[in-house]
C-alpha cells in the first residue's frame, strides 16, 4: 500500500514541479523503481523461478511506455500504449512467463506483441520468440524499441493471431496476450505434444479466465489459474 502511494507520490512531485514526468527521472532512478518492482508486485506475490526475476529486473520497461507514462512504468498496473491497447501489469508478466516453465532451449508463441515488452521478457529466458500483433503501427514500434535494444533473438509480424505461425511451428510454448472468447484450433494444433499455452479466455469488456493448458494426446490439458481482464482478441479481415 505504502508504495503504491509512493508512486503517486512521485507523479505529484513531478507534475507540481512542472517537470516533464520522463525527463525528470535519470536511467538509475528507473533502475531502482525496477528492482523496487520486482521485489514488491512479483517475488513478495509468490513468483520465484530464479530466472523469470532476472529478466524483469533486468529489461528496461520504461522503454515500452510512451513517455507521457514512463514516470507509472513500474507501478503496479497496466498502461496505455497507444491503439487502445496497453502493457500489462508487470505482475502479470512474471506470473504468465513462469506458468510456461521454459526452457533455455525453447521456441515460443506470442499473440499479441503490444509492446515488445512481453516479447523481450521471453528473449531473455529462450532461444527464439515469435510474436504475432495485429495493429501494424504497434508491430512497427515494438520491432523499434526491440532493435534499439539489441534483441537478435524476437521475430514478429503484423496479421492476425487466430491463425498462429504455421510455417514456424511446432513451438514448445504458446503465451497469449489478448482475450480469444475460446482457445483458437490453430494454436492448439501449432503447439508440441507436451507444450504449455497461457491464455486469458473469456468475453471482451468483462472478467476473463486465465487458463494453462498442457498438449497431452493431442488436446489439452487445460487448468484455470486466476481471473484476469485483458484486451480483446480481434478477428483479422481475411
Ligand atoms: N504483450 C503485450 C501486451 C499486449 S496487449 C506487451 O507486452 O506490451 C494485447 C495486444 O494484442 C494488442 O496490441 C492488440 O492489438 C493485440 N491483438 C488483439 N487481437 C489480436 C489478434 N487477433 N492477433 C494478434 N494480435 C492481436
Amino acid at each position: 500500500m505504502l508504495r503504491g502511494i509512493s508512486y503517486y507520490l512521485l507523479f505529484l512531485i513531478l507534475t507540481l514541479s512542472g517537470a516533464s514526468t520522463c525527463s525528470a527521472l535519470d536511467r538509475d532512478d528507473f533502475l531502482r523503481l525496477r528492482e523496487r518492482m520486482v521485489e514488491s508486485q512479483i517475488i513478495d506475490r509468490g513468483v520465484n523461478d530464479p530466472n523469470v526475476i532476472k529478466a524483469m529486473k533486468k529489461v528496461p520497461r520504461h522503454l515500452f511506455v510512451p513517455e507521457k507514462y514512463r514516470a507509472f512504468s513500474y507501478a503496479d498496473q497496466p498502461l496505455p500504449i497507444g491503439e487502445g491497447q496497453t502493457i500489462s501489469q508487470p505482475y502479470i508478466v512474471a506470473f504468465m512467463t513462469e506458468a510456461l516453465r521454459l526452457d533455455p532451449g525453447d521456441r515460443v508463441l506470442e499473440i499479441g506483441t503490444g509492446s515488445g515488452y512481453q516479447a523481450a521478457i521471453l528473449a531473455e529466458l529462450i532461444s527464439e520468440v515469435y510474436s504475432i500483433e495485429i495493429i501494424e503501427a504497434l508491430s512497427k514500434r515494438a520491432r523499434e524499441t526491440l532493435d534499439r535494444l539489441s534483441y537478435r533473438n524476437i521475430y514478429i509480424k503484423t496479421g492476425d493471431g487466430h491463425k498462429g505461425w504455421p510455417q514456424k511451428a511446432p513451438f514448445d510454448a504458446i503465451i497469449v496476450t489478448c482475450a480469444p472468447e475460446k482457445i483458437p484450433r490453430p494454436l492448439i494444433e501449432q503447439l508440441k505434444e507436451g507444450g504449455r499455452m497461457i491464455v486469458p479466455v473469456g468475453r471482451a469488456g468483462g472478467v476473463q479466465k486465465l487458463v494453462r493448458a498442457v498438449k497431452k494426446g493431442g488436446g489439452l490439458d487445460i487448468r484455470d489459474v486466476m481471473l484476469v481482464r485483458f484486451v480483446p482478441m480481434v478477428m483479422g479481415d481475411d
